[in-house]
């Protein structure tokens, strides 16, 4: 079976492959810098990266865009209010936001563009919806008129007919399902920043500047656009608006979109004492991989209650997963091969591959392992995993964690410390051996407190990070 995904255009399934050159040009809306992100932005994010991961293990190149919004209502009230300019204010948490990024282990885009990098190419694109009669000007903002745009609704699946003309609003967001023009540019307020350019003083529209960056380094059409399923309305359904008002062309193949995480059955909210960012986890303890574990653990198109009791179940996961890995690199193994246990290995390898190969099922490719671990351990305790077999199952744990990313351990001891732990444990055999019981503990312990694990088995003493 092909790879394919759920197109929240056509609302089917459809089989994937990128239009041209076996390049994927993708495009995601990034985070606005106003502060730092929460769980569930990084639910997104980690979605992305899980398609990024998945997009080149078959056979894809990748080019993507990812934008960093960086120019808003927030931001440059709050900017104002500490007395920053807005790049003195932004940059704090724009590289909070990549410093998460690289905590979580998400791949970074291959354009990471700011919006404020891109208003000349932005007052530029509004001055050929203007030449085209998609706009119009009051009190000097300009606003974009959805009624010049008759496919206005074909990614909400919303009927906006009858129900076009007239109001329009200041601000970015708007109430469902209510359709009204939106700000391309808009006029500053007293005493605001502003930019100068041809359409007067002002600063860009949230909308604008995906379809400008989108286009000017990806062209006229993507192959995939993803992003929240809160952004299907209205945001991506006016990039939609601007972008085909602006090229006459589909402004992108497929459009994905990850739903909602809540939190401990709820939604997040400040105001109900369950709002997490990254930091807020990490500070109680969580390691980094435990918490990617978490997000990608539910495939992308469901809700993902995210509980304290789904992070320690992910830690055990991992746990599992670490356990046999390292027995699968140490343990010693009979002579030979056993056939059963290839085949296994390849059914293994297989339904992984099925499972993120429909619509990214990131639960079914995880139950793929846990079932081949489980399978293989037993193999392994009736000797009937021989040393040939050993290469297989290693490459199945490789693809595994090219795409899910958890098996090595955050913070683990540099490589050059791997050898004082080699003589450490060295050491604590050589006591054990001579009956020096006491030292031996001692060892154990003076390990433990390092986070390193040891393990007693048939083959000889493991250790492991913990
Ligand atoms: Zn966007």
């Amino acid at each position: 079976m092909a790879l394919r995904f759920y197109n929240t255009l056509s609302q089917r399934v459809e089989e994937f492959h990128p239009a041209r050159d076996n390049t994927v040009r993708l495009y995601t809306c990034g985070p606005t810098v106003y502060s730092y992100a929460h769980i569930g932005n990084f639910r997104t994010f980690t979605f992305v990266d899980i398609l990024r991961r998945w997009l080149r293990a078959s056979g894809f190149g990748l080019d993507h865009v990812m934008n960093i919004t960086d120019v808003d209502d927030k931001i440059i009230r709050n900017a104002a209010a500490e007395k920053k300019t807005l790049r003195d204010y932004t940059a704090v948490y724009t590289q909070a936001f990549l410093d998460d990024c690289a905590t979580l282990r998400l791949e970074v885009a291959e354009h990471l563009v700011k919006a404020t990098d891109h208003i000349g190419d932005m007052a530029d694109s509004i001055a050929r919806l203007t030449a085209g009669q998609h706009t119009y000007t009051s009190e000097g903002s300009t606003y974009f008129r959805i009624a010049s745009f008759p496919g206005y609704g074909k990614l909400s699946h919303n009927d906006f007919s009858g129900n076009l003309a007239g109001a329009r609003v200041d601000v970015d967001e708007y109430e469902k399902s209510d359709a009204r023009d939106f700000a391309l540019w808009k006029a500053p307020k007293e005493g605001e920043f502003f930019w100068d350019s041809a359409l007067g003083p002002g600063r860009p529209g949230w909308h604008i500047e995906c379809s400008v960056m989108a286009i000017k380094y990806l062209g006229a059409t993507l192959d995939i656009h993803a992003g929240g399923v809160d952004l299907v309305f209205p945001h991506h359904e006016n990039e939609i608006a601007q972008s085909e008002s602006l090229t006459g062309k589909p402004f992108s193949r497929f459009w994905l979109h990850a739903e909602f995480l809540m939190v401990e059955g709820q939604k997040m909210a400040k105001s109900l004492g369950n709002y997490f960012t990254l930091r807020d986890l990490i500070g109680r303890g969580y390691k980094p991989e435990v918490i990617r574990y978490l997000l990608a653990s539910v495939p992308y198109r469901k809700s993902l209650n995210f509980t304290f009791d789904g992070l320690q179940a992910a830690q055990m996961a991992i746990e599992r997963l670490r356990t046999f890995k390292l027995r699968l690199d140490t343990e010693n193994l009979p002579e030979g091969g056993n056939e059963k246990m290839a085949a296994r290995t390849e059914s293994a390898a297989q339904a992984f591959t099925n499972s993120l190969d429909d619509d990214l099922n990131t639960a079914e490719a995880l139950a793929a392992v846990f079932e081949y671990v489980r399978d293989a351990n037993t193999f392994m305790d009736s000797d009937r995993f021989g040393a040939e077999n050993r290469p297989a199952a290693q490459r199945l744990f490789e693809r595994f964690d090219a795409i899910f990313d958890v098996l090595k351990p955050s913070g683990a001891i540099a490589g050059a410390d791997e050898a004082e732990i080699e003589a450490l444990v060295a050491e604590r055999e050589a006591a054990r051996k001579s009956r020096n019981f006491a030292r031996a503990d001692q060892i154990r312990d003076q390990l433990l407190s390092r986070g390193i694990a040891l393990e007693d088995t048939k083959s000889g003493v493991r250790w492991k990070r913990k």
